[in-house]
């Protein structure tokens, strides 16, 4: 059995313009010692579907359920969700400096969270605790360092003690919620590698939450691609960066800059995340898809097996092969027509081919 297992969760806040429907029915999985990677531009509800499992969306109205080691954290009450996070869940957000209090020592910051999930720690023990930790975690002269205060440390060993805090009760899942898009590309590398090392040595189970995909390729084991609050696609990592089936995917791949690419232009997926109060009918997506076909614009497509066997899955109405092939569009046209979609495949192709290049959607 998984040690989280999400289904249909759905969490929308009322407010005076309307519902906002910030996650519309999403399902997922993450194992132990695995990491899921959860991509997507702002906007797509990648945060609060994490900071709803939290318990961290107050006036967030949520169904579906969430089981964290056989307990459902949707609808959980306040008190048991607090035991459960910081001890069983522990969360690392992108800038520390919000989660560390300004005026506490880091070491005394790092006891206060031992010590308020396990009372028989002696302050003495928990301090020794931190000492160890921060050790751990790579910060030079941990027994000096523990009683510094925050803004004496560099971001990027402020994202250290925030994970060494993170640690400390030796929690089965960690959800990280950008934790590196604060810090340059060399500590950012850093982090990730501790991240890294720390799950190895003890199992744990990771959430990357991330608008890069750059991260995910550094870290992730399963990727869920999420768009307007739903999952667009959701495969292993090797299949989201080899065989991307969505659209959206495709762009946010196309749009990552590459450094031996450097007089090539970046290709910016165009238009913007919708309004998710005013969602757009059929596939969210479809204002800003330069595959769109006529039943996109009124039948929302679920997320289903891109081939018949594997775990690749993908929330469009394009056959399986269609979108890795768009640069070649007689190939489009042949394998789509062949898979028996002939006349929405046929007005893809036809689409695609009289689109100038600049042209970011070819919708009529
Ligand atoms: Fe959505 Fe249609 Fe584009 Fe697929 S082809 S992403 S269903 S608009």
């Amino acid at each position: 059995m998984s040690l989280l297992e999400v289904t249909d969760l759905r969490v929308s806040f009322p407010t005076a313009d309307g519902i906002v429907q910030a996650v519309r029915g999403v399902s997922f999985a993450v194992e132990r010692g695995r990491t899921l990677g959860i991509v997507g531009e702002s906007g797509s509800g990648k945060t609060v579907l994490t900071q709803s499992l939290l318990g961290l969306t107050p006036g967030g109205q949520i169904s579906g359920t969430a089981v964290f080691d056989g307990v459902n954290l949707v609808g959980l009450e306040p008190k048991s969700m607090q035991r459960i996070r910081g001890k069983d869940i522990a969360v690392i957000f992108q800038d520390p400096l919000t989660s560390l209090h300004p005026l506490y020592k880091v070491g005394w910051q790092i006891t206060e969270m031992i010590r308020a999930h396990d009372k028989s720690v002696s302050k003495k023990q928990a301090m020794e605790r931190a000492v160890e930790l921060l050790g751990h975690v790579g910060i030079p002269r941990p027994r000096e360092r523990v009683n510094d205060y925050p803004h004496q440390f560099s971001g990027g060993m402020r994202q250290r003690v925030m994970i060494a805090m993170a640690i400390s009760l030796s929690p089965k899942l960690i959800v990280a919620d950008e934790p590196t898009t604060a810090l340059d590309a060399t500590v950012q590398a850093q982090i990730i590698d501790l991240l890294l090392r720390l799950q190895r040595e003890s199992n744990t189970a990771l959430m990357m939450i991330t608008h890069d995909l750059g991260v995910v390729a550094d870290i992730a084991d399963e990727v869920m691609v999420m768009y307007a609050g739903r999952a667009a696609e959701k495969a292993s990592k090797r299949d989201i960066f080899y065989q991307p089936h969505h659209p959206y995917t495709k762009g946010l791949l196309e749009s990552i800059p590459r450094s031996s690419a450097a007089a090539e232009r970046l290709k910016p997926i165009t238009g913007q995340p919708p309004s998710l109060i005013r969602l757009p009918s059929g596939c969210a997506f479809h204002p800003r898809c330069a595959y769109v076909m006529d039943r996109c614009l009124t039948d929302q497509p679920e997320l289903v097996p891109v081939a018949e066997a594997g775990e690749h899955r993908s929330a469009c109405w394009l056959p399986a092969a269609a979108t890795g092939l768009s640069d070649d569009v007689e190939e489009l046209r042949r394998r789509t027509v062949e898979m028996g979609r002939t006349d929405e495949a046929a007005k893809v192709a036809e689409k695609i081919a009289a689109a100038p290049e600049s042209e970011g959607s070819v919708i009529a």
